[in-house]
């Protein structure tokens, strides 16, 4: 039983690119060891996360629990929960977007603004945008 989650959230002032680079090492690891694949985005300049995640149902419903109480981010909002017959993100345990490559009209496509807001649009136009973004190579595997 496969599922695909992906939920938005605001990080805290006190992320920095080291504590990307600490969460980003750690998904790597943990989801490798539970089949767990997806895509984090962070925008620093909106300071919003937004993450698609995919597994097995016990394994993601576990991590989005654990995700949720980190204290390293909050107003956590789930956007769209599917049970998927295959995965979109499987070549990555935890890719992440490239900001820096992303194309302001990808963000027109889906919003009223070129600014990256998951509350403000419809589940389905974030989780279309992430497929976009893996579409055109925006995701990269971190080291
Ligand atoms: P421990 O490492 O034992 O930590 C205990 C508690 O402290 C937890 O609540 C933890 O969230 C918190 N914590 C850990 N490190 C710090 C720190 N440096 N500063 C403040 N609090 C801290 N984990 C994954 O396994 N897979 C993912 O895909 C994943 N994605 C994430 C996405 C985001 C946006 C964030 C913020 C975190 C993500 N994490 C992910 C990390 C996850 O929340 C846990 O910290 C991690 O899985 C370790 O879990 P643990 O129970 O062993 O916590």
């Amino acid at each position: 039983m496969l599922v695909r989650l992906l939920y938005a959230s605001r990080a805290d002032d006190s992320v920095s690119a080291e504590t990307l680079a600490a969460i980003l090492r750690v998904s790597k690891e943990r989801n490798h060891d539970t089949g767990v694949t997806g895509v984090l985005c962070h925008c620093a300049n909106s300071k919003i996360f937004m993450q698609v995640l995919e597994g097995g149902r016990g394994a993601v419903s576990a991590l989005y629990a654990r995700i949720a109480r980190d204290p390293r981010h909050h107003d956590v909002v789930l956007l769209s929960y599917e049970e998927i017959g295959e995965r979109s993100f499987s070549g990555w345990s935890m890719g992440q977007v490239s900001m820096s490559r992303l194309n302001p009209s990808l963000l027109l496509k889906y919003s009223e603004s070129a600014v990256l807001d998951p509350y403000a649009v419809p589940g389905k136009a974030s989780l279309a945008l992430f497929n976009e973004l893996v579409a055109t190579a925006s995701v990269t595997a971190p080291g």
